[in-house]
């Protein structure tokens, strides 16, 4: 950095997947320039920090940059993801992401990159390694793509106390294990926890030994209805309409939830334990078996201490041994639930604008911010669909996410850009029924029937609501 003020059209803070997003469409769409900061030495964001271990949950083909295909294009042959569509590792999703910024950002000579620097929310950023600081005159927004605050468990610091000397470490850490320990407790039932348990079940740690703290128990979304390809039109398409029908007909909230399960919408580990939560976290079929070969599930709250010999939780205690490994996965991936308008003056706040899909969203915000003089509509075409931490909250996720499809729907030439772009997850497969197909056809009927009475059923419990 030899320049201490540089001008660029839009700054984009982060190279994590949502800035990554969001920069390639004012990239592909427009002749403005870009200025990305980030205090990572690589794109890529929260996936520099992942366990070596980790992938994607929802397929690759809907994931990463519109510009470039993320996907093998393969069905998995082998492993729990077996018969599904095939989900990137951590390492590719990386290395996905870094040739992104060396062989098109870059090249284009619109894009500059700042690798480890920070960005002091002043106008201004400064290298962590020279510590000379630049000032950005920005010409049009200043993008906040770090809005979400996403946490993984080796940047994260535990909210409990652990005894000094115990072995506790962040899931990362599992695959130095070199010998036997008497007991692994997982704390955590989120994605990360379930990534945990999975991998020490696939290198034959067994059931027994592993004992698992669940302080909620979650709702889960079944991977096979997530589908991009054609020969999942009947699981993918199917659940969406089933998933209208069961809000639709439902008569509580409670009979909401029991019909979503009995239509195959959400799962859950424990047949006989109600979730109070919903995270967007998803499995497949085979995965939900393994999970299910855990019988120390341990439900007494979050923990408040780990003492060498015993655990204290909030509603009771259980007795351990020193020689636990207590394997951290309670980190919550999103660590800002707080929603604010995406557009705000010269400002962008990244968020989802669609169900826990955050780089079809930093897209679709991109694109209207270039095509869009209005902040109003700007921001009623970006409606923020929260992100869900209670299990109902999938009802304003819900409701919120349909009311963004309807307003898409409406707006011809939105609706024909999100057509287009790769990162619309399964929704071509919709697009493209051929109209003799009668089979296919009956699918699209039943969702479009129960769309609006499904909008007024949510929209009725969301009032009825605790406040
Ligand atoms: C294990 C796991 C699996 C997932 N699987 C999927 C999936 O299959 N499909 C899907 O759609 N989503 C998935 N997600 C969610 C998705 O990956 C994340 O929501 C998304 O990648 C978040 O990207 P981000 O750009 O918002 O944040 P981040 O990845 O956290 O990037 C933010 C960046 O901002 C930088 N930064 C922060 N503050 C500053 C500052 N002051 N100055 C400079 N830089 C700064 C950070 O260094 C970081 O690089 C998954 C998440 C996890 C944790």
């Amino acid at each position: 950095m030899t320049k201490t003020e540089i001008e660029t059209d839009y700054l984009v803070i982060g190279s994590g997947a949502m800035g990554m997003a969001f920069a390639d469409v004012i990239l592909s769409e427009s002749d403005k320039q870009v200025l990305i900061v980030d205090m990572h030495h690589k794109p890529g964001g929260h996936w520099n920090d992942a366990y070596s271990f980790v992938t994607l949950h929802q397929p690759s083909s809907y994931y990463g940059v519109s510009s470039k295909e993320l996907s093998k294009g393969r069905i998995d042959q082998t492993g729990l993801n077996k018969g599904l569509n095939d989900l990137a590792t951590g390492p590719e999703v990386l290395s996905y992401f870094d040739e992104v910024m060396r062989h098109h950002f870059l090249p284009s000579g619109r894009i500059q990159y700042f690798p480890m620097c920070e960005y002091n929310w002043d106008g201004t950023f400064t290298s962590m390694l020279s510590g000379e600081t630049v000032t950005v005159k920005v010409r049009e927004k200043t993008v906040d793509a770090t809005y979400l605050k996403t946490q993984v468990p080796s940047t994260h610091k535990p909210n409990f106390e652990i005894a000094d000397g115990l072995p506790f470490v962040p899931l990362n850490e599992l695959p130095k294990l070199k010998r036997r320990h008497s007991g692994y407790l997982v704390v955590g039932g989120g994605k990360t926890g379930i990534d945990a348990v999975l991998w020490m079940l696939e290198h034959s740690i067994p059931a027994d030994d592993i004992h698992w703290v669940m302080s909620r128990d979650a709702w889960l979304m079944d991977r096979g209805n997530t589908q991009p390809t054609e020969e999942f039109f009947d699981q993918t398409m199917g659940a969406q309409a089933a998933q209208f029908e069961a809000i639709a007909q439902s008569t509580s909230v409670e009979d909401m939830f029991d019909r979503l399960e009995a239509a195959g919408v959400f799962l859950r580990i424990d047949k006989n334990v109600r979730p109070k939560m919903f995270h967007g976290a998803t499995v497949s079929q085979a995965e939900l078996t393994e999970l299910r070969k855990i019988k120390n599930i341990i439900r007494m709250g979050r923990i408040q201490r780990i003492e060498p010999d015993k655990i204290v939780f909030e509603q009771g205690e259980m007795a351990s041994d020193p020689d636990w490994l207590y394997v951290d996965c309670s980190a919550r991936a999103v660590g800002n639930m707080e929603e604010a308008p995406v557009f705000q003056g010269d400002q962008i706040k990244l968020q989802t604008v669609r169900t826990v899909q955050p780089v079809f969203s930093a897209a679709v915000i991109a694109y209207v911010d270039l095509n869009y003089p209005d902040e109003a509509e700007k921001n009623r075409l970006c409606t923020v669909v929260p992100l869900p931490n209670h299990d109902t909250d999938w009802l304003r996720m819900t409701a919120a996410f349909m009311t963004n499809q309807f307003n898409w729907s409406q707006d011809k030439t939105l609706r024909a850009w999100i057509g287009n772009n790769r990162l619309d997850g399964y929704s071509h497969l919709a697009r493209n029924v051929d109209k003799e197909d009668t089979a296919k056809t009956a699918v699209l009927q039943r969702l479009r029937d129960n769309s609006m009475p499904a909008m007024m059923k949510l929209q009725q419990y969301i009032a009825e609501l605790p406040a």
